[in-house]
């Protein structure tokens, strides 16, 4: 718009191999192109002249690889220049990746061994840079032509479509520096909680489920199994998060490790490893830009993961209210159920709740503000196992008149009436 003043306006010269670090501000968005030279922003180029415009509190770097001009019109919570970067080290690994790929492509698809792409698992800490790294290294192969599958294990900050979820998706082309990845059709699982704690049992049985089902598209599609996969996973590493993180390498048959930031960890993957002739696990550096986000922050980034899904990034999207009867609606929850009294199981049975057992969920007010996911499940014993097509958050519930309310992402009936509902609730403001 022309309504900035130019004193708003501020133009950064970047040497080769350096970045431009900005925190947006918190109320206002900021506008940014480059004027000369090339520059990337997470692996993605930025078209010349072009403004993009990048909403309030977003993180992120503009990196050249050989020098670049850059403009900024708006407020930013910080911009700072840095020379000091690990980017050489995680292009080294792309291309190396790279190699992988084409010795895949190479293979006869019937070798099921040899054509199939570096399958590459990115572990740390949190606020270690995995998402980041994790969409460089997505970015920069799409940028070559290939279409390599993201899985994102990350139940508490993912970047494929709401909390709680497990998902997959192919990417095509370069992340959008702005938009992220495209909602199109990923594959998500909807564990429900935004800690694997809550149930660890439905978090592992949920990735072997995405894990099948990525195996059956593979094998089906020589052009993705040579690309590969890159999975994102939860900053969670210590106890069972740690038992969750081999869970997942042996899951996915993960035979890159990318260890981001924590010498401990890589030492007991390195070890770990010894016994896998063909996992190799790799130590990088962390990126001294990646910005720490507290409890606070995280709970209100959920919350605004959540508007996005319903709103989209800029209120492009238009959700639809809707009103149900009670029994219109199948909602489900997925263990944690009550459990029954000691008195009413067999002598010496313990009255543990079965953390998988699938229970039809009484419609009250304990379900307002939250949010729901509707099941592809045909049967409510596939419910478990199913993925799911989308989300409605619960906006009223009318006990007297038996009524539900909620929004979706559209008008008319949902793709079915199976709902899971887990602990993810959201206040819209
Ligand atoms: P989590 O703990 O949620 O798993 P993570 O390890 O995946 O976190 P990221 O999400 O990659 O960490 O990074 C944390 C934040 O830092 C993000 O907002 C990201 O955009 C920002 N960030 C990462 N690298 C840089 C950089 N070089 N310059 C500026 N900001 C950055």
């Amino acid at each position: 718009g022309g309504s900035a003043s130019a004193s708003s306006i501020k133009q950064v010269k970047l040497e080769r191999e350096s970045e431009l670090r900005i925190e947006v501000g918190n109320e206002t968005p900021l506008k940014l192109r480059l004027l000369n030279g090339s520059a990337e922003i997470f692996g993605s180029e930025l078209a010349p002249e072009t403004w993009l415009t990048f909403p309030p509190r977003v993180k992120f770097a503009v990196f050249t690889w050989y020098g670049a001009t850059i403009e900024m019109d708006g407020a930013t919570e910080t911009d700072y220049t840095a020379d000091e970067t690990p980017m050489v080290s995680y292009v080294n690994v792309h291309a190396v990746l790279e190699g992988r790929r084409n010795r895949a492509k190479a293979s006869s698809p019937d070798d099921s061994e040899a054509s199939q792409g570096p399958r590459v698992i990115v572990v740390g800490p949190t606020d270690s840079g995995k998402s980041t790294l994790s969409r460089m290294l997505l970015s920069w192969a799409a940028k070559q032509g290939w279409k390599p599958t993201f899985v994102d294990l990350d139940i508490g900050q993912g970047s494929i479509t709401v909390p709680g979820c497990i998902a997959a998706t192919p990417i095509e082309l370069p992340i959008d520096p702005v938009e992220g990845i495209p909602l199109e059709m990923p594959l998500v699982y909807f564990y429900g909680h935004t800690t694997p704690s809550n149930n660890v049992d439905l978090y592992k049985t949920l990735v072997n489920e995405l894990a099948q089902m990525l195996e059956t598209q593979f094998s089906r599609n020589a052009e993705s199994r040579a690309a590969g996969m890159v999975i994102n996973t939860m900053g969670w590493i210590e106890g069972t998060g740690y038992e969750l993180l081999l869970h997942a390498i042996d899951t996915f048959k993960a035979n890159v490790v990318l260890v981001l930031g924590q010498e401990k960890l890589f030492s007991m993957l390195k070890a770990v490893a010894k016994s896998k002739p063909n996992v190799d696990v790799v130590k990088l550096q962390k990126s001294g830009g990646v910005v720490s986000r507290n409890a606070k922050f995280r709970q209100k980034a959920r919350g605004y993961r959540i508007r996005e899904y319903f709103y989209g990034l800029t209120n492009d999207l238009s959700p639809h209210s809707n009103i149900a009867n009670f029994s219109d609606l199948l909602v489900y929850r997925i263990g944690g159920g009550p459990q029954a009294p000691r008195s009413a199981l067999p002598i010496g049975a313990d009255p543990v709740a079965n953390p998988l057992r699938v229970t039809p969920v009484n419609i009250d007010r304990d379900l307002l503000h939250m949010v729901l996911s509707v099941s592809y499940a045909k049967e409510p014993d596939q419910i478990l196992t199913s993925n799911v097509a989308g989300f409605i958050y619960i906006t009223d519930i009318d006990i007297q008149r038996k009524k539900i309310t909620y929004l979706a992402p559209s008008a008319g009936e949902l793709p079915s009436k199976y709902l899971i509902m887990g602990t993810l609730t959201w206040l819209e403001t």
